[in-house]
């Protein structure tokens, strides 16, 4: 009952931890591919699974309703005879019996074990971080209680972390009428991911809805009175009053069971380029593995549904049909802040050449980045053309040069480079 050149076969079950994007992904690709073996997913959420994009953006304005966020319908997992366990959590693995243990005592088999186990927030460790009124967005119970706390009279809401994350809780909060104070330890704005440019355009937009932002500062202590937060205190002395506070300074990949179960784990699971952790019976996927990636050129993690869901079809195509290919999906991005939608695709560097298309003043524009005169990545603001261009050019290995790429006409046509 194990992979063969040929894949599983039929009555060779597969288990998978952690009911995301990537861990339903791995089930419905199974099935789509003609598995016939047993598919079980486990997670320790309860209820149907649900895509998380949406919980830092239209879910907290919305009527909550769960529907609307449904990854699939139950009918789907009836249907796709797919067990799902929810609210349930697996204990442990035993790799030399093939089997996970669950919590209570059940056992469940596994010829193959996948674990899509993701990441939790990373929470903020000064004094007071436990009070009530304090926040983060990792989990449709958190949305749930902050769309609770955010309608109503006006509040003063500070973010902690200008990532992905914070900003676009900030533009909701902003967009409520809500005073918005945003913390972030780095001289910009999602630093890890985006350029100056384009930081600064962002920056702008939130400063124009009334939003203050207060850059290269850290968050000291959070004051509160009888359990409740009611300010923040900075590095530099500084206070500001606060009623809420959303941290959002990034996640950590939930490692637990694979520490437990001996597998390799770095900055997250060590898979290889086919995905296989150090037991090549166990996968990992998503936002809890650590891949090496061709785009980025080393070892990395990423926290996104694209890369989730493509390392979910690689891993089941992989199951299907026992060929083991290295993974090489273009990695994009998305964020949506007040009316601005920006994509990204390619994983840039820190200090990466840029060239821009378009103009920031018409709130229309792409920052292309290069590393070695290399394009990398490209930022796009209101010019889907540019990104969707640009995953198929980066999905090539042709290039267009530097010179090309300052023609202010350019267009991402990979036709132009074969
Ligand atoms: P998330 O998914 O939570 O948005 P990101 O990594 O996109 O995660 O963004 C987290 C942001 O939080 C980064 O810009 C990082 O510099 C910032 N950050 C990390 N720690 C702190 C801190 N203690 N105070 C303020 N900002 C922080």
């Amino acid at each position: 009952m194990t992979a063969t050149a040929t894949g599983l076969t039929g009555g060779s079950p597969v288990v998978i931890v952690g009911a995301g994007q990537g861990g339903v992904q791995v089930a419905a690709s199974l099935r789509e591919g003609g598995f016939t073996g047993p598919v079980t997913v486990v997670d320790t959420e309860s209820g149907l699974p649900y895509q998380r994009p949406p919980l830092s953006k239209a879910f907290l304005t919305g009527d909550g309703s769960r529907s609307l966020i449904d990854l699939r319908s139950e009918s789907f997992f009836d249907e796709n005879s797919i067990s799902l366990h929810t609210g349930q959590r697996v204990d442990g693995i035993d790799r030399s019996a093939g089997k996970v243990a669950l919590e209570g005592g059940e056992y469940l088999d596994y010829a193959h074990l996948v674990l899509a186990t993701g990441a939790g927030p990373r929470t903020l460790p000064v004094p007071g971080a436990d009070q009530e009124g304090v926040a983060v967005l990792r989990t449709l119970t958190d949305a749930t209680l902050l769309r609770t706390l955010l309608p109503g009279q006006e509040l003063r809401v500070v973010i902690v972390g200008g990532g992905f994350i914070g900003l676009e809780v900030a533009a909701v909060a902003a967009k409520l009428g809500h005073r918005v104070t945003i913390v972030e330890t780095l001289p910009r704005l999602m630093a890890r991911a985006v350029s100056p440019e384009l930081a600064t355009y962002v920056a702008d937009m939130h400063r124009s809805h009334g939003t203050e932002i207060l850059l290269g500062n850290r968050v000291v202590a959070l004051p509160g009175k009888n359990g409740r937060v009611e300010a923040v205190e900075l590095d530099d002395g500084s206070r500001i009053d606060a009623d809420l506070v959303l941290v959002g300074i990034g996640a950590v990949p939930n490692t637990d069971l694979a520490v437990q179960a001996d597998l390799e784990v770095g900055d997250g699971i060590v898979v290889d380029d086919g995905l296989r952790t150090s037991d090549p019976a166990v996968s990992a996927i998503g936002d809890c593995a650590s891949f090496p990636s061709h785009h980025a050129g080393r070892r990395t993690r990423l926290e996104s549904v694209q890369n989730a869901v493509d390392q979910a079809r690689h891993v089941a195509h992989r199951l299907l049909t026992g060929s083991v290919e290295p993974y090489r999906s273009v990695p994009w991005f998305w964020t949506t802040q007040f009316e601005l939608r920006v994509q990204m695709v390619g994983l840039p560097q820190e200090e990466d050449e840029r060239v821009i298309h378009g103009d920031p003043s018409t709130g229309r524009f792409s920052v292309l980045r290069f590393h070695n005169g290399r394009l990398n990545s490209i930022e796009s603001v209101n010019r889907p053309q540019d990104h969707v261009g640009g995953r198929k050019l980066l999905a090539t290995e042709l290039r267009p040069t530097l010179d090309e790429l300052r023609q202010t006409d350019f267009k991402f046509d990979p036709k132009r480079f074969a």
